[in-house]
């Protein structure tokens, strides 16, 4: 008995499976928020049986009728590089899209982990506790930091479950929300089966309906080159294709392709910027609006290493941290290939041309010539896209109000060497460096003394080696500070400090910050430490919590490397 293929269609009618007893351990306070809910909302009966499957929401079961029914989503993807054929929503089942009547924002609000679905294959379509803790504190605060994702509304135990995995765990359930579930890997599968119609349709569903028309979609590229020329969505811009670059033709669905290049092109870069590792970036995880999304081995840099991978079977380190960015793009032009014929065919070729009857002989070859020019500008784009997010992100970071040229060259670069070779916290120096007062520069071995912190060096360096770090470290303080010295009054350092920690995070949650918590949660019973971790995962840059630790859980500081997770 293999899996089920599912042709022509983009998803399935599912039913949850009923939960006996579950208990609702936390709910995202902003998710609830987002959602258009009051709080008070949470404590109903309805809520709770809702958010598990017991109750389908929109559906009579006495007439056997209502606007909705649950559904899993149809998708292939590129695992690890490779082709890997139909996948699906194997564990998720999405329930009900919801608008928020005070944004206007709609959600397709999903359950993980609620039974099996005609897209499990041979897997028991249960998340256990564990992960489920995991993608619910992670995807709200991925959403504090401000970094387009999945959200989580949340989450439920289901005290009767065993759940088989290395060891046997309990079960869980995670109620989830997001614009749009759709990711690469629905046009992947679809190309795969040359179902051109469907593709067609598909796109033009995001276009119109999770985009909200073709006039969001941005404008002509004037210069990929140029990142001062990059245009911003343009509303009123004419449903008709425009002329491209080089006198290419940049129809609709090539702006529809771009405005998906540069949403993730602005996410992975947030990634970069704060150190979130996916750890499983195929193209079933990839989103079409740029979300972070499939929270599975994911974590956030500790010591900083571009080499690290969160994934223990990414043995060629595919995934790794430096790796995202390509990876990223290697993702976007499968999916322009994807889209290939309806890239590039302007208004002089007739819509009918590319329905399933396909294109002519004539016509293919230079079609997918312009297709392959479209993508190649359109990674162009990406990266000047992905290059001036990481670096308004970083110089905000850093703590400038203005981006120079030499910031690169003369701060970034070698502060990143300096905290790979002395294997310090990504996250933490940063943090750290918002609270450095202008009084620590007041003579050369106060300055000294400062970096000496930095490294955790409380007495004289015991080596050469030792000494000129502590030397190098002295030098960047001080080219760091005369950066701040020309962008900041001297009277404004309340204002740059509070800037900085506006922008660097004081809580993370790290491996193995949510491996204590779930700990505590499984084997302890403890209810509180979740819904605790869950609100600084909220407020990640509120000084409140300024200790070194919470609830005996140490939060912050440079790992051991046995230690990092
Ligand atoms: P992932 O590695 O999380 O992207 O999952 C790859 C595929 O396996 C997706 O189609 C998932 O829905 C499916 N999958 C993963 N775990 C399970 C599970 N426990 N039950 C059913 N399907 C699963
Ligand atoms: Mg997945
Ligand atoms: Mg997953």
């Amino acid at each position: 008995l293999g899996p089920r293929q599912v042709r022509g269609a983009l998803f399935s009618w599912v039913r949850p499976e009923t939960q006996k007893d579950p208990e609702l351990l936390a709910v995202s306070p902003a998710a609830m928020r987002d959602l258009g809910l009051a709080q008070s909302e949470a404590d109903a009966e309805e809520f709770r049986e809702t958010i598990v499957g017991n109750r389908i929401y929109g559906w009579d079961p006495e007439t056997l009728s209502g606007p909705g029914y649950p559904w899993a989503q149809c998708y292939g993807g590129f695992q690890f590089g490779d082709w890997a054929g139909q996948l699906g929503d194997g564990r998720a089942i999405s329930l009900f899209e919801s608008t928020n009547p005070r944004t206007g924002v709609r959600y397709e609000v999903q359950l993980k982990g609620a039974g099996i679905t005609p897209y499990s294959r041979f897997a028991d379509g249960k998340a256990v506790l564990r992960s489920s803790i995991r993608e619910f504190v992670v995807s709200e605060h991925l959403h504090a930091l401000g970094i387009p994702t999945t959200r989580a509304l949340a989450i439920s135990l289901l005290p009767h479950s065993r759940v088989r995995r290395e060891r046997i765990e309990p079960g869980a359930v995670v109620v989830r929300f997001a614009q749009s579930w759709l990711r690469f890997g629905n046009f992947d599968l679809l190309r795969a089966r040359g179902d051109r119609d469907l593709i067609r349709r598909l796109a033009t569903y995001v276009a119109e309906d999770v985009l909200g028309g073709w006039e969001n979609l941005p404008g002509r590229l004037e210069d990929p080159d140029d990142p001062s020329k990059t245009p911003t969505p343009q509303r009123g811009i004419p449903k008709d294709d425009i002329q491209g670059p080089d006198g290419a033709e940049e129809n609709r669905f090539t702006r529809l392709y771009r405005e998906i290049v540069r949403r993730n092109a602005l996410t992975v870069a947030k990634w970069q910027a704060y150190g979130f590792m996916n750890g499983v970036l195929n193209t079933d995880n990839t989103s079409i609006l740029g979300l972070s999304m499939d929270y599975g081995p994911f974590a956030f840099m500790d010591n900083f290493d571009p080499t690290y991978t969160p994934n223990h079977d990414d043995h060629l380190l595919r995934y790794s941290y430096r790796n995202q960015p390509t990876i990223i793009w290697w993702n976007l032009v499968r999916l322009g290939e994807a889209l290939g014929e309806l890239l590039g065919a302007g208004r002089s070729v007739d819509d009918t041309t590319f329905t399933t009857s396909g294109v002519t002989e004539a016509t293919a070859p230079p079609l997918i010539a312009l297709a392959e020019k479209l993508i190649t500008q359109a990674g162009t784009e990406y990266k000047t896209v992905f290059l001036h997010e990481y670096t308004r992100l970083m110089t905000s970071r850093l703590g400038l109000q203005t981006a120079q040229p030499t910031d690169f060259d003369t701060l970034l670069t070698p502060l990143l060497d300096a905290l790979e070779t002395h294997a310090l916290d990504f996250n933490h120096f940063f943090r750290r460096l918002s609270s450095l007062p202008r009084s620590a520069f007041a003579t050369p071995s106060s300055t000294r003394a400062a970096a000496a912190r930095f490294l955790h060096n409380d007495t004289p360096p015991d080596s050469q080696e030792a000494d000129a770090a502590l030397t190098a470290l002295t030098a960047w303080l001080t080219t760091w500070h005369g950066r701040i010295a020309s962008d900041w009054d001297a009277s404004a350092e309340a204002e740059r400090i509070a800037a900085m920690k506006a922008s660097n995070p004081n809580f993370v949650p790290r491996g193995w910050v949510l491996d204590e918590v779930i700990r505590r949660v499984e084997k302890g019973g403890e209810r509180d430490v979740l819904k605790r971790v869950l609100h600084m995962a909220l407020h990640p840059f509120e000084d409140s919590w300024a200790g070194r630790d919470f609830d005996g859980v140490q939060y912050e500081g440079d790992r051991e490397e046995e230690e990092r997770w």
